[in-house]
């Protein structure tokens, strides 16, 4: 049996932990969550991370952060995309308004950006599928040419870059997820990276229920007091003791991901020269971190009854996401904008096969081998 999925875990979580539960330290913003936001910034070269409960809050933190977004404003984004993108911006009444992907990167289409600008657009939230970076010079530019915020979904993002540059640092926000599907993992667990230091002071107010005790740990003010809304967007620092483990060999775990992936990628190429598959496609200018093999099967059919061969082999692979203009909240709460030309199509035909951190490169040649029984 080989699962699609194991949670990654670092030696040293177990000790950490026990560290935060002998001291007593097991709130949020404790020893472990400065580490891995310091890590977090280092790495990234972001101005400042905060930690978060999930990537899903990171989000609807920085849509709070948005100046003035109200109800029927609309916030451009991909249908290709987890239901989190939408959420964060549709709690606050904003409108969803979904534009086409890319074939090759399952990325929002950047040239189809600014026909979607109007008079009500507050932001553009590109997602980086499958940790490959969006266009993101020409998504930045339109966000310019327009004075439209950026919040980059980098939820899968984290190690990536783009020209060079750290993914989730482009947009004046970038939220990463440290889901347990994810690359670096704390159960449930997210950041908020924030570019701009002027924004920093009002984001750690809204993480912490809408006062400034930010400041008052940091000796800074000698009370604290409720100043604006907020909500509690903190997790424990157990949570982060387990998170800092990995982070400490983040290196070694990506190098270990981008192996599986280029491994995956050798094994199945023949069946791709032969026309049964597609591969996945990472542009010049971005480096990605192995977060996921996917390949795309002819049609719905086929991909459906290769899962089912797969599973018949102990092999679990899946798919996603329904896209998001097609679910009923999706309908009521969001429009799509131009033609559904790729993001229906390639998302029925996509399906992922099984990336872990300690998956071996034996087990990726025993799922390439069931690919290809599957086609003869
Ligand atoms: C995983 C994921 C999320 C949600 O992350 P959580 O940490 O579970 O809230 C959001 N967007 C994308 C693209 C994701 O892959």
């Amino acid at each position: 049996m080989i699962n699609f999925n194991v949670p990654p875990c670092a030696d040293k979580a177990m000790e950490y932990i026990q560290e935060c539960v002998r001291n007593q330290k097991i709130c949020g913003d404790g020893a472990y969550t400065k580490k891995c936001s310091r890590w977090i910034e280092e790495k990234t070269g972001t101005a400042k991370c905060l930690l978060t409960t999930s990537c899903t809050h990171a989000t609807e933190l920085a849509a709070l952060l948005l100046p003035d977004i109200k109800a029927g404003d609309e916030v451009i984004m991909p249908a290709f995309t987890f239901v989190s993108t939408a959420d964060a911006f549709v709690l606050r009444g904003a409108v969803p308004v979904f534009v086409d992907i890319r074939p090759d990167t399952m990325n929002m289409d950047e040239k189809l950006v600014e026909a979607a600008v109007t008079e009500r657009t507050k932001a553009i939230v590109p997602v980086h599928y499958a940790g490959v970076s969006c266009e993101m010079d020409t998504i930045m530019e339109v966000a310019d040419r327009h004075g439209l915020a950026v919040v980059e979904d980098a939820a899968q993002g984290i190690m990536s870059t783009y020209k060079g540059r750290a993914l989730g640092t482009f947009g004046n926000f970038g939220c990463f997820s440290f889901h347990e599907t994810k690359n670096y993992s704390m159960g449930e667990g997210g950041a908020l990276l924030i570019r701009d230091e002027k924004d920093v002071e009002e984001a750690e107010i809204i993480r912490e229920k809408g006062t400034n005790r930010s400041k008052f740990y940091r000796g800074q003010i000698d009370k604290y007091t409720w100043i604006n809304y907020g909500s509690s967007y903190l997790p424990s620092d157990m949570n982060a003791a387990y998170l800092y483990a990995q982070l400490e060999i983040a290196e070694e775990i990506n190098e270990a991901r981008l192996e599986i992936w280029n491994r995956y990628y050798e094994r199945l190429q023949p069946l791709a020269e032969a026309g049964k598959l597609d591969l996945p496609v990472v542009p010049e200018n971005c480096v990605h971190n192995g977060h996921m093999f996917y390949v795309k099967a002819a049609d719905i059919e086929v991909r459906t009854a290769l899962i089912d061969h797969l599973k018949e082999k102990g092999i679990k692979a899946v798919f996603h996401y329904i896209p998001l203009h097609t679910a009923p909240a999706g309908q009521k709460f969001g429009r799509f904008h131009g033609e559904d030309k790729y993001t229906t199509r390639e998302s029925e035909r996509l399906m992922r096969l099984p990336m872990y951190y300690g998956l071996t490169l034996a087990q990726v040649d025993e799922i390439c081998d069931s690919v290809k029984d599957f086609f003869g």
